[in-house]
């Protein structure tokens, strides 16, 4: 073994006793397909249920300061990761990242953990008479995603909902960061250009009638299940919008729709998503996003660019 395996090994080795001793689960060789929508993905060397700030801060510190590489999945509803797996630290946020709680005595102020399902917070929100969360439904990703990614659908955003950040920066520190200073955009946040593990998100909603959230959550889940291929395992629109077109529109229109590479399928349902249609690999899905980009540009001029996060 060379110098720098054996430092790897031994810095990895002390990564998962500090987090033993955090009482964190830490599983080896875990593979990443089992914590993907997209049923994709080599195995995670070892990755880490955390369950508590004060563990996260240390072992997110530790990797940095050790140069493991690190990062945390949500329910990786937007990953495509790679058949050989990722050689460093998967942390997954657990029990304390869960909660929703109202802050305000109005209960219109609530802060809900990073770890929370988008499906868990629309639920709370319908259940508390609170709207602004109504796009938000059907989105399979957690808070914490959806707050890095800036997610949004049907005319909303997640920016639209949010007051502020809690995270933990590189060294261990906790921060909060206000709106203003997210810059959040278009599937974008600081989260997206800076290091930084969000841990819990505070989101301003409104009262409304219960009802009426529950037709409009209705009505987008309608829509999605009319127009999506949610019976496939996907990670949803590949390509971000581009300015003035709709991507699955130009690949459509591009003849593309139920092109095939090994595994992997441009959706007949909607050629925005490539779903995994028989056990599809890494490298199948990648040539086929590289297949349509090449085919949209020669035939529109349009450039796409990738919405899904590549690990
Ligand atoms: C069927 C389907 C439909 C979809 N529809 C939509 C839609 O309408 N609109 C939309 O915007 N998206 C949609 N998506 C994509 C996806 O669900 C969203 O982008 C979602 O917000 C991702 O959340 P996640 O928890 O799954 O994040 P992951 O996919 O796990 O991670 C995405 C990125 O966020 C980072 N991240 C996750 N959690 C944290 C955290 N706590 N702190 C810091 N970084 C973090 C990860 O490291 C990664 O870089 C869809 C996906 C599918 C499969």
């Amino acid at each position: 073994m060379s110098n720098t395996t054996n430092n790897f090994e031994n810095n990895l080795a002390s990564v998962i006793d500090a987090a033993k001793k955090k009482n964190c689960v830490c599983v080896e060789q875990e593979p990443l397909r089992k914590y993907t929508t997209f049923k994709i993905g080599g195995n995670a060397r070892v990755m880490i249920f955390i369950d508590n700030v004060d563990a996260l801060s240390e072992i997110y510190s530790m990797c940095v300061n050790l140069r493991i590489p690190c990062f945390v999945i949500g329910n990786g509803s937007n990953l495509l990761v790679s058949d050989d797996g990722y050689n460093g630290v998967v942390m997954k946020l657990d029990n304390k990242f869960k909660d929703i709680s109202p802050i305000d005595e109005s209960g219109t102020l609530i802060r809900c953990g990073a770890g929370v399902t988008l499906a868990k917070l629309c639920k709370y929100a319908l259940d508390n008479s609170l709207s602004g969360l109504e796009f938000a439904w059907g989105i399979p990703g957690t808070v914490g995603g959806a707050a890095f990614m800036n997610a949004g659908a049907y005319d909303g955003e997640m920016k639209n909902v949010i007051e502020s950040v809690s995270c933990i920066l590189p060294d261990g520190t906790i921060q909060t960061v206000d709106s203003e200073n997210l810059n959040m955009s278009y599937r974008h946040s600081v989260f997206s250009d800076n290091a930084g593990i969000i841990t819990s998100v505070t989101m301003r909603l409104k009262s409304d009638n219960q009802k009426l959230i529950r037709d409009r959550m209705d009505d987008f889940m309608n829509r999605r299940r009319s127009k999506q291929p949610l019976e496939y395992p996907s990670a949803g629109s590949v390509f971000k919008r581009p300015e003035g077109y709709y991507a699955g529109k130009l690949i459509e229109d591009c003849g593309l729709k139920g092109t095939m590479i090994g595994g992997a399928q441009v959706s007949e349902k909607h050629a925005g998503f490539i779903i995994n249609k028989s056990d599809a690999s890494c490298n199948d899905v990648r040539e086929l996003i590289k297949h349509i980009q090449d085919t949209v540009e020669r035939e529109t001029g349009v450039k796409l660019e990738c919405e899904i996060r590549m690990v």
